[in-house]
C-alpha cells in the first residue's frame, strides 16, 4: 500500500540526500578524459581538502567506505606488519577483521562499546614496544554503531608522548563533514571517509587523505595491491582525472556537497549536529532510558544508540515504528544486536525534522508498549527553542 508523505530515514547513514544534490547528480555523464572533466575532478580533489583541512594528498575512489579502509592498509603496510586498534564497536571490529584478512597481525585494545578510544591505554601499550613492530595506529572517529567519539588529536598526543614512529590512521567515515576534523593540525597520516554520511551524498564514494609521511611508507608497502593504489593516482590527479573512470555524477554531486557545507559554514555545520545531539539525548533521558555512550563528552553529534529497556526487543520495537509511522531507525550491530536502537542525525538536517523524528521515536514507543515517561518531544522542544 502506498504511502503519503515523506519517508524518514533517520538511520545513520546512508542520510537523506538534499534536492540540490539529487540535481546535481542528476546532469548528464561526461567524458572522463575529456576537458570538461578536468574541472570536476580537480574541483572536487581540491574541495575535499579543505573538508579534511589538508594541504596533503586526497585519493577519490569509487566504492564505499569499506573500500577505502582497505585503501589505507594495503598502500601503506607489509604483510605481517603489527597494527594497534581500539574496539569502540561494531565499525573499529569490521575494520579489524579486514586487517587480519590481508595478512596483518591486528591487536585490538578492548573496550565496552560505551565510549571512545582511550589515549592513556594507547599511549601504555606502544611505550611496551621498544622495538616499534607496531607499524599503524587505527582508531575509529565516530562509532557508527554506539554513537561515541574518539579523542582523535589526544590519540596522537599518546603516539608522540611514547614516542613512536607507527602510522595514525582514522575512520571518519561518519565524522567528516559532521564533527570537526583536522587531518594535519591533528598530525593523522590516513583519513579514510565515505560519501553517504555528512557529506549528504547516496553511497558509492570513498576518500582517503594521505600525509607526506604516509605517501613515503607507499614507497616501500609490501602488500599486494592494484586498484587502490595510490601511486597510480597521483599523476593523473594532478591534472583532475583518474587511472580508471571515475564516479563522474557522485562527483557532480561532491561538487555539490562541498559549496553547500561552506554557504553554511563548517563551524555552523559541526554546531548544529552538536546541538541536535544534545537535543537527542535531552528526550532519550526524559523517556527514562539510556544513551549507550557513558563517557562524558565523547557522545557524537551525528547519532544517538538508545538502550531498549530489558526484556524488550529493539527490532521489534524499529520494525513497529517503521510500520506505523514511515521512520527507519537504525539497528543494533553485533554485541549489541536486538539491544539498542539508533537515531540518526546527521547531513541535511534541521531543528523540526529534529522533533519530527524523536516524534516518531515517542509515539513509537507507546504503540509497541515500551515502558517510558511521556515528555522527551517536549523536552527537546524546550531545549531548541
Ligand atoms: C558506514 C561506516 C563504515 C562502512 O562504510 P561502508 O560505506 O558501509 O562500506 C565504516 N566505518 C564507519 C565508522 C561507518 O560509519
Amino acid at each position: 500500500m502506498r504511502k503519503a508523505g515523506r519517508h524518514f530515514l533517520q538511520i545513520p547513514g546512508p542520510s537523506s540526500v538534499p534536492d540540490r544534490i539529487l540535481s546535481a547528480i542528476s546532469r548528464q555523464t561526461i567524458d572522463h578524459r575529456g576537458p570538461e572533466f578536468a574541472k570536476v575532478g580537480l574541483r572536487a580533489l581540491e574541495g575535499m581538502k579543505g573538508i579534511f583541512n589538508t594541504q596533503s594528498h586526497v585519493f577519490i575512489y569509487p566504492s564505499s567506505g569499506t573500500g577505502a579502509w582497505e585503501a589505507a592498509l594495503v598502500n601503506s603496510l607489509s604483510p605481517g606488519d603489527r597494527v594497534l586498534m581500539f574496539e569502540t564497536g561494531h565499525f573499529a571490529t569490521l575494520w579489524k577483521k579486514l586487517a587480519e584478512k590481508l595478512g596483518l597481525k591486528a591487536e585490538f585494545i578492548e573496550g565496552d562499546w560505551r565510549g571512545g578510544a582511550d589515549p592513556d591505554q594507547i599511549e601504555a601499550r606502544l611505550a611496551e614496544d621498544t622495538a616499534h613492530e607496531i607499524k599503524a595506529v587505527c582508531v575509529v572517529h565516530n562509532e557508527t554503531s554506539t554513537g561515541s567519539v574518539s579523542p582523535v588529536a589526544a590519540v596522537r598526543q599518546a603516539i608522540d608522548n611514547a614516542g613512536h614512529p607507527a602510522l595514525f590512521m582514522v575512520d571518519t567515515i561518519s565524522g567528516l563533514a559532521s564533527l570537526e576534523y583536522q587531518h594535519d593540525a591533528w598530525g593523522v597520516d590516513v583519513t579514510v571517509s565515505g560519501s553517504q554520511k555528512g557529506l549528504m551524498l547516496p553511497p558509492g564514494l570513498s576518500f582517503n587523505a594521505v600525509s607526506e609521511k604516509a605517501m613515503v611508507a607507499n614507497r616501500t608497502a609490501g602488500l599486494q595491491r592494484s586498484y587502490w593504489d595510490w601511486a597510480e593516482m597521483v599523476g593523473p590527479n594532478r591534472t583532475g582525472y583518474f587511472p580508471y573512470t571515475p564516479g563522474t555524477n557522485l562527483l557532480y554531486g561532491l561538487n555539490e556537497a562541498i559549496d553547500m557545507l561552506h554557504e553554511e559554514g563548517l563551524e555552523n555545520v559541526f554546531a548544529r549536529h552538536a546541538r541536535h545531539g544534545a537535543a537527542a539525548r535531552k528526550a532519550v533521558r526524559t523517556w527514562g532510558l539510556d544513551v549507550l555512550c557513558a563517557a562524558q563528552g565523547q557522545e557524537s553529534g551525528v547519532l544517538t544508540a538508545v538502550v531498549m529497556p530489558e526484556g524488550h526487543s529493539a527490532d521489534a520495537f524499529r520494525a513497529s515504528t517503521l510500520e506505523n509511522f514511515d521512520i527507519s531507525l537504525g539497528n543494533g550491530l553485533s554485541k549489541v544486536a536486538d539491544k539498542v536502537f539508533r537515531i540518526g542525525h546527521l547531513g541535511d538536517f534541521n531543528d523540526l525534522m529534529l522533533i519530527g523524528t524523536l516524534a516518531g521515536v515517542e509515539m513509537g514507543l507507546k504503540k509497541a508498549n515500551v515502558p517510558h515517561r511521556e515528555g522527551g518531544v517536549q523536552a527537546a522542544m524546550a531545549m531548541l527553542a
